[in-house]
């Protein structure tokens, strides 16, 4: 293989770096998850959810803590969340993840900024139905950072061009939706539609339909699977944006092989 300055040297220890990082980042996600939706500041300390008392350092290692306090607040004793460290151990494989997949940064570094921001993303559409602004604009000025970033340095200015070029009709195309369906998408997945753009344009044309098929085809299958079983009706408001983020990962899953 040729190196370039995008080629990835791999090591066990980078392995163990990027399950560590994904540790910190879940645990990260977690405070995202409870606090973007009630604009909560993210650079205060973290208190239990019942009883309100700050969580003291040693009680906040992402997994262990959790284990350590069989799952329960330290002072009141309530039932600590099991999304917690599940969100932890989840962030944690999709770290170690792309490391295995992939042989160069360009989809790494994507791979990575969808999933650290996708977690809360995903989690918050689940429970609110919405796709916070916070949220949203961070991963769009993320996305573009690493197009801008790579294709500068790995010397292939033009893919930044096909990174906005894929931004603008994928999230044209979901606007055009969401005026159709009145309600069913939200403006919020349109602004997720113009990172899954960027995220997928920026390898080729053909992902960005990838990611979009993925998501519509597994939005459709559990759409129809929940009406089956009784849990939902054509009126139910399904969150479409996990299902976005999910196609997003599925596309880039298509470049080891090919040039990457
Ligand atoms: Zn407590």
């Amino acid at each position: 293989m040729v190196e370039t300055a995008m080629s990835l040297p791999s090591s066990p220890f980078l392995l163990l770096f990027a399950g560590i990082l994904g540790l910190i980042f879940g645990s990260f996600a977690n405070a995202l998850i409870s606090r973007v939706p009630t604009k909560e500041s993210l650079w205060t300390r973290s208190r239990c959810n019942q009883c309100r008392v700050q969580i003291a350092s040693k009680d906040n290692i992402p997994v262990i803590s959790y284990l350590l306090l069989h799952g329960k607040c330290r002072n009141c004793h309530e039932k600590i969340s099991l999304q917690y460290p599940v969100v932890e151990i989840f962030s944690s494989l999709l770290f170690i993840s792309p490391f295995l997949i992939f042989t160069r940064w360009e989809p790494i570094l994507f791979w990575l900024i969808f999933s650290t921001l996708g977690i809360p993303l995903v989690v918050i559409d689940l429970r609110l139905h919405r796709l916070p602004d916070r949220l949203t604009v961070t991963l769009f000025a993320s996305s573009l950072l690493v197009s801008i970033g790579c294709g500068i340095i790995g010397k292939q200015s033009g893919r930044i061009l096909y990174a906005i070029i894929g931004a603008f009709s994928l999230a044209l195309f979901y606007f055009i939706i969401a005026l159709i369906s009145k309600g069913g998408m939200g403006m919020g997945d349109v602004k997720l539609a113009l990172s899954i753009g960027l995220g997928s344009g920026f390898f080729s044309a053909h992902l960005v339909i990838v990611a979009t098929f993925v998501a519509f085809g597994l939005g459709s299958a559990i759409g129809l699977f929940l009406m089956a079983t009784g849990k939902a009706n054509r009126k139910t408001a399904i969150p479409f944006g996990p299902f976005m983020i999910v196609g997003q990962l599925i596309s880039l899953l298509l470049l080891p092989g090919q040039y990457y």
